[in-house]
């Protein structure tokens, strides 16, 4: 039933006609089961790492050894990926990473998998390899750990996360009792995971379904406090992503990241959680000290959409936006950014060498005063218009 079913097939017996087996494992099979769409596709086996590059290579499918180490190579099938890891089990863990020996038992990679719902595989015919009440779990909308909470959060301290992130995506009731007790002694060792893992989980957080709600949970008790300190205001986070829901746009995890952020922390987040440059800029535009998005008028919108660029406007009309009955400027200001081409200046540096400035910061400068001209004649002069004023500056100088 999904898209890439066909490809993935390919795989599966390519693994098969080497002598092994893969079955789908994880998102994939929790998500189809509840008829949702699925992100990607991972597929575990009980081949060796070597074999199933081998088994590939033999159906005349390309592969990557994308992380050979830890078992996971990259099949490559009418033009999609799959992750084809070996089956697993876990030797050593300390909290933060996880010593694994390769296995041909199926139980046993289940049961190093976080929660019942993830640990779901199924095999080429469609049947559901259920080791641990996963798919029970998954209709009762119950979030919960294979095995003792308490001692797999110990084993990896992303699970209290992780946690947080399903249950605001497929819980039907209140926090499971064990884990929300375990997760609560241990929410401390939260800072001690990496930026990169944190990153993932928490704007995972942020886009769940019931994200925004459980985030208010986390902080209700000291959750977002023990790892994001500057973030602890809901408020703004409430606003932007009811504004998301209304204006028919998908929630953005660096938007809402914004919301939460505490005016002049935007750094220490970025740091906290490794944000890459572009992400970063755009929570320092959005969350730094800066003057509230005006409104009075489509000139004035316009000007700042054009000096911010479409994305970053959007991003501040929803982080400033005054809800209420007559939010009609704002609902103005948020047409604009999103129907408006951002026009481009028409002259560039050597259509004033040709006019005879000499290259070099003048020409900048003067380049500069011509666009702030055109800017604020509200976007209308072409090129011409803008030449044509350019030499009338010259020769008045
Ligand atoms: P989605 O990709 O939709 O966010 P997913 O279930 O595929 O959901 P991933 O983070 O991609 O989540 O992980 C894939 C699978 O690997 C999970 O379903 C789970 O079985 C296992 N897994 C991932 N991270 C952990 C972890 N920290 N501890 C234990 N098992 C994990
Ligand atoms: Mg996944």
């Amino acid at each position: 039933s999904w898209p890439q079913a066909t490809a993935a097939a390919k795989v599966l017996d390519a693994l098969a006609a080497a002598g092994g087996e893969g079955r789908f494992v994880g998102g994939c099979v929790r998500d189809a089961l509840l008829g949702r769409g699925i992100r990607d596709i991972d597929i575990a086996t009980n081949l060796a790492p070597e074999k199933v590059i081998a088994a590939l290579a033999a159906a005349s499918l390309k592969s990557v050894p994308t992380g050979i180490k830890h078992g996971t190579v990259t099949a490559i099938a009418d033009h999609v990926g799959f992750e084809v890891t070996t089956l697993r089990h876990d030797v050593e863990t300390d909290g933060r990473h996880a010593t694994v020996a390769f296995t041909d038992d199926w139980q046993q990679d289940a049961a190093r998998r976080d929660l019942t719902m993830n640990a779901l595989f199924c095999d080429a015919a469609g049947n559901i390899h259920d080791y641990f009440g996963g798919l029970a779990d998954l209709k009762a909308g119950h979030v919960r750990f294979v095995g003792d909470p308490a001692q797999r959060m110990d084993e990896d301290y992303l699970r209290i996360l992780r946690f947080f992130r399903f249950h605001a995506d497929y819980a039907a009731g209140d926090f499971d009792a064990a884990a929300i007790a375990a997760a609560t002694q241990r929410r401390h060792e939260l800072k001690r995971l990496s930026g990169e893992r944190l990153r993932q989980e928490t704007l995972k957080l942020l886009t769940a379904r019931r994200g925004v709600a459980v985030w208010g949970e986390m902080l209700g008790r000291d959750f977002a406090g023990a790892y994001l300190p500057w973030a602890t205001t809901q408020d703004r986070l409430v606003k932007v992503a009811a504004l998301e829901t209304r204006l028919k746009l998908a929630p953005d995890a660096v938007r809402r990241l914004a919301a939460l952020t505490l005016t002049g922390s935007g750094n220490d987040i970025a740091e906290t959680l490794k944000l890459s440059n572009a992400d970063r800029d755009r929570l320092l535009s959005a969350s730094d000290a800066r003057p509230v998005f005006d409104v009075a008028g489509d000139a004035a919108v316009r000007r700042q959409v054009y000096a911010l660029g479409n994305d970053r406007a959007r991003d501040r009309i929803l982080l400033d936006w005054e809800p209420g009955a007559d939010d009609g400027q704002w609902h103005r200001a948020f047409d604009i950014v999103e129907s408006w081409p951002r026009p481009a200046f028409p002259l560039a540096g050597r259509d004033l060498i040709k006019l005879g400035i000499a290259a070099g910061p003048e020409l900048g400068a003067k380049l500069a005063e011509l666009e702030n001209w055109w800017v604020a004649g509200d976007f209308a002069g072409d090129a011409a218009a803008c030449l044509a004023e350019a030499k009338r500056r010259l020769s008045k100088n």
